[in-house]
Formats: C-alpha cells, sequence, structure tokens
C-alpha cells in the first residue's frame, strides 16, 4: 500500500507532501491464518486484560451511551490526581496517550523545526513529526540505553521538542532521575521536554521517577502516561498528560471536545480503584519476565534487561530473527518484529500469562534445537 497514492501521481485532490513522509503506523498483529487460538505478545498489553471492575464499569456506562460525555473528563482527572498525588487542574486526559503526543507535536512543532529523539525510540514520535512537517534527529544510544549527552548533542536552534520514553519502547531500558534532570538543565528553556512513562507502572527501581517531579520543577516539561499497558484498556483509547498550566490550556485548546468517550472515562476511574491491582500486576511481571529471561538465556538467546512488561530478545541476525518469527508463528504465537526501530536482528516479546511465556519459551527453545 505504501507509495500506491505518491503525492501527485494521480488526478484529484492531493494531501500536503508531509503526509506522505513516513509510512502509516503498523500495530502488533492479532491475527494468524488458520490458528483459532492465538497467543499475541506483540503489543505489550497487560498480561491480565482489564481489570474487573472496569469491565463491569463499562458495562454499566453502556446504559448512559447516548449522553455526550463530560468533555473535561473531571471525574477522571480527579482519580488520577488522587491515586498518583497530582493536582488534577495539571492533567489533561486523551485518546491513548498518542492523542496528546500528537497534539503536543502539533503545537509546539510544525513547518521548518525540529524533534530530537533516540536512535530505538518509540516510533509515533517520528511519524508525528514528519507530518507535522518537522526534520526528526535521532541521538545514537549506548547499549541500547538512550545517551544524554548524544541528546544534548542533537539539539539546535530549530530545536522544539524532546522526546524520551522512559522506559523506552522497544528497547525496554530506563534513564535515571539524575540523568534526565541533567537533560532538562541542558535544554533551552523553550525547548518542550515530553517523558514518555507508559511503563512507569512496571518499575520498581529507586533511582527512577516518571516525570512527575520534572513538571513541578520547571515550565517546560510534561509526562505523558496510558492506561493501555498495565491497566489493560488499550482497546478503551484512554491517556493522560501531566503538565505546566499553559501546556494543559494548549492541550485543551487544541483536543476534540469529547476526545475521551464515556465508556473509557468510567473504566479509567475504576480500573484505578481496582483492590491490589497494581501490586498483582507487577508481581507477576517480575517474576514472569525474570523467568522468560533465564529460560531464553539459557538456549543462548541474548535477552536485554528490562524494566517493563516486554523483553528484547537479540537472535544475532536479522534471518534467525525473521526464521525464529517464523517458527512461533507456526505455533500461533505472534511477537513484535522490530526492524521499523532499526533493531532487525531482534524480536520484542510481551511478558504475558505464565501459560502464554512457557508456550513462547518452549518455541524458541525448539527453534534453536531444530536451526541452531
Ligand atoms: C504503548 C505505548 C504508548 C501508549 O499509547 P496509547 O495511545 O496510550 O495506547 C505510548 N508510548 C509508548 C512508548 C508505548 O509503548
Amino acid at each position: 500500500m505504501t507509495g500506491q497514492f505518491k503525492p501527485h501521481g494521480h488526478p484529484g485532490p492531493h494531501a500536503r507532501d508531509a503526509v506522505f513522509s513516513v509510512p502509516p503506523y503498523v500495530g502488533g498483529e492479532s491475527t494468524l491464518k488458520g490458528v483459532n487460538r492465538v497467543i499475541k505478545l506483540s503489543s505489550n498489553e497487560g498480561a491480565f486484560g482489564p481489570p474487573p471492575g472496569a469491565v463491569e464499569a463499562i458495562r454499566a456506562a453502556a446504559c448512559s451511551a447516548h449522553r455526550y460525555p463530560d468533555g473535561g473528563s473531571a471525574a477522571l482527572r480527579e482519580a488520577i490526581g488522587v491515586r498518583f498525588g497530582l493536582d488534577p487542574a495539571r492533567i489533561v486526559c486523551g485518546n491513548g496517550s498518542d492523542e496528546l503526543i500528537t497534539l503536543l507535536i502539533q503545537s509546539y512543532g510544525g513547518s521548518g523545526t525540529e524533534l530530537v529523539m533516540s536512535a530505538h525510540g518509540f516510533l509515533i514520535y517520528e511519524i508525528a513529526a514528519k507530518l507535522a512537517g518537522m526534520t526528526v534527529r535521532k541521538a545514537t544510544e549506548r547499549d541500547l540505553v538512550t545517551d544524554i549527552d548524544a541528546m544534548l548533542a542533537q539539539v539546535t536552534p530549530a530545536t522544539r521538542l524532546v522526546f524520551l520514553a522512559n522506559p523506552n519502547n522497544p528497547t525496554g531500558t530506563l534513564v535515571p532521575h539524575a540523568e534526565i534532570a541533567r537533560l532538562r538543565a541542558g535544554l533551552p528553556e523553550d525547548v518542550l521536554l515530553v517523558l514518555d512513562a507508559a511503563y512507569a507502572e512496571y518499575v520498581e527501581r529507586p533511582d527512577y521517577d516518571a516525570g512527575a517531579l520534572l513538571v513541578d520543577a520547571g515550565g517546560n516539561v510534561v509526562m505523558t502516561r496510558t492506561f493501555s499497558k498495565m491497566f489493560g484498556l488499550g482497546g478503551a483509547r484512554l491517556g493522560w498528560a501531566y503538565a505546566p498550566a499553559p501546556v494543559i490550556d494548549v492541550l485543551n485548546r487544541t483536543r476534540m471536545p469529547f476526545n475521551v468517550s464515556s465508556l473509557a472515562a468510567a473504566a479509567g476511574i475504576a480500573s484505578l480503584g481496582e483492590p491490589g491491582w497494581i501490586e498483582r500486576c507487577r508481581d507477576h511481571n517480575n517474576r514472569a519476565r525474570a523467568a522468560l529471561t533465564a529460560r531464553l538465556r539459557a538456549c543462548g538467546i541474548t535477552v536485554h534487561p528490562s524494566e517493563t512488561n516486554f523483553i528484547l530478545a537479540d537472535l544475532g541476525s536479522t534471518t534467525r530473527a525473521a526464521a525464529a518469527d517464523a517458527h512461533l508463528r507456526t505455533r500461533g504465537i505472534l511477537v513484535r518484529n522490530v526492524a521499523a526501530y532499526a533493531l532487525p536482528q531482534c524480536l520484542r516479546i510481551t511478558i504475558g500469562t505464565d501459560e502464554e511465556c512457557d508456550a513462547v519459551a518452549e518455541a524458541l527453545a525448539g527453534f534453536v534445537r531444530d536451526h541452531g
């Protein structure tokens, strides 16, 4: 499909050239031909599905689905504020954090300006920036960890935004708070630093902060969060941003008036209140991630250390990664090919249930036995 409709290659209306500067985002696959029960470990969705209370809340909200939602998501912002100890007035909710990321890029970037991200950073930043007509500058990483000095070296007078997923997808690595503070201190005050903490709920390292400390410390830092990972609501589309008041104002001007559906808001509030959910998910993730990592390493596969609900397995070459991917597919297992992230030798594997982790570990062990 990509490239089929060149900017001026056909008669009729023409979209802006920038629209064709990036291939469309491809999400993790969810079906396999001829397989009834697919094991989907390709999109980092929570291992346990949506919290039961969230399912119940969506059911209850369905009865008033004819009513427009509260455009300001007041009750949801209040619940987020209570759960994370933040001022609800400095929170904006969105149709997934992707919406808020895109709005920040459209509002603060634009034609002739630049965005800085790391070499293996989250692809949505690049796609949204190029669509907005921006130039993307990528900083080299060190052992798949964002290198703060390399990021700062990419900043020019045209830089408007610096994006950092912390921990990062697809590498799974994080940058400690002190290093993030150093990044911010090195930026001109008119550059917006966006800390995308989609996996914050999984992190246990004491040297980590999801971003609220730096948002509170100054005027040019935003933290984005999502309900799509640990809270199991990827299909409901719900994310939020915590930011200084002027950035909140910009997001409220640019977002759609009813960007968060009443069903998503109800599910979000309920998931925040689900007793023991975060602890249960985190405990399982720690245990299952360690076990899967150990099993893959035992059969000679390099696994990068991860602070998230996925691991990055390095198969050593593009061909071996493709062969392993094909082998997993014959067993009904979908993982993520991360060639688009300049990591064609790697596969990203979501931490699923124990049963799913067993299946992928066994299948990869079989692959190594059969193919070397
Ligand atoms: C999954 C993910 C998101 C979440 O996107 P939503 O639009 O909230 O579903 C954002 N950033 C990163 C790095 C992610 O991996």
